[in-house]
């Protein structure tokens, strides 16, 4: 069996910097130390951080002073404003490519825009985003939305876009030709991701390449779903683990190449693990 490797899978810049933030936070910090909502969607990470003295919290409402961290999706004005009048210490871990897209959103709203966000409605980046963009903000997870949105009314005047990070090109691509002919002035913020855009290129040239593809990342992490998601477009064979023992010998039947890649919450080393398995198993 012949086994490719994603060069681009795993830990993704943003979650690396706001994992080395957890750790040296907690070496450095006194007293409570918490990120609001876990730091990534991969629970041994969590647990080692927990081990560390880092544990998460639901929500602002819970903090008593301390320290807390925010994770890579970043907050709203407000949490921060809530978090502060609690007595806690903010670091902040959002990514710097989140902070652009919120900074866009932000411009958006100041300068008259209607904002619309390209993104999925209860994603914790989203929601901030949309609090970054003012009351006026549209959320639209693709084009059926839109088409909804537009046939309500709500799309009128110059309009502006920002995209959560994690989308798709052809996601993007599909709401700006739909809304193009509908605006008299239309502003587009390509706030995705490179990493994402990567990550996502490289997966779907293995899968084409592969008999079967295996995608490794917590099942609540918007990002490997639409790794996954687009693997499988590709090739039907696509599986979404979030742990080695998941994986299952006949999904590899008359399967001569295996692609491996992971989503950008999963430890690279995970890869390497599901590697050694087949390895193990399909070593003759
Ligand atoms: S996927 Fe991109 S935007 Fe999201 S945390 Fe990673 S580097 Fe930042």
């Amino acid at each position: 069996m012949k086994i490719l490797i994603a060069d681009r899978g795993g830990y993704c810049y943003g979650v690396q910097r706001a994992l080395e933030i957890a750790t040296d936070t907690a070496e450095a910090s006194r007293g409570p130390i918490h990120t609001l909502g876990p730091i990534i969607h991969n629970p041994g990470v969590v647990g080692k951080l927990a081990d560390a003295g880092v544990s998460p919290i639901q929500g602002a409402g819970e903090v008593d002073g301390g320290t807390v961290i925010l994770r890579t999706h970043g907050v709203s004005p407000d949490v921060i404003a809530e978090l502060e009048s609690r007595g806690a210490t903010v670091v902040d871990a959002t990514c710097p490519y989140v902070k652009v897209a919120q900074e866009k959103a932000s411009l958006l709203c100041e300068q008259g825009y209607l904002p619309v966000i390209l993104g999925e409605h209860e994603h914790p980046e989203v929601v901030a985003l949309a609090a970054h963009a003012g009351e006026r903000a549209i959320i639209v997870e693709n084009v059926k939305e839109l088409d909804e949105a537009s046939a309500a009314g709500a799309i009128r005047g110059k309009v502006g876009v920002v995209v959560q990070t994690t989308q798709s090109s052809d996601s993007l691509a599909a709401l700006s030709e739909r809304l193009a002919p509908r605006t008299r002035e239309l502003l587009i913020y390509n706030t995705m991701c490179s990493a994402t855009r990567k990550c996502q290129d490289e997966a779907l040239g293995l899968a084409g390449r592969a008999d079967a593809v295996i995608v490794i990342g917590g099942r609540n992490s918007a990002n490997t779903t639409r790794l996954a998601q687009l693997c499988r477009a590709v090739q039907p064979r696509t599986h979404h683990i979030e742990e080695t023992g998941e994986l299952k010998r006949e999904w590899f039947k008359e399967a001569d190449t295996v692609a491996i890649t992971a989503g950008a919450s999963t430890p690279p080393e995970q890869m390497r693990e599901v590697e050694n398995l087949l390895r193990q198993w399909y070593s003759n």
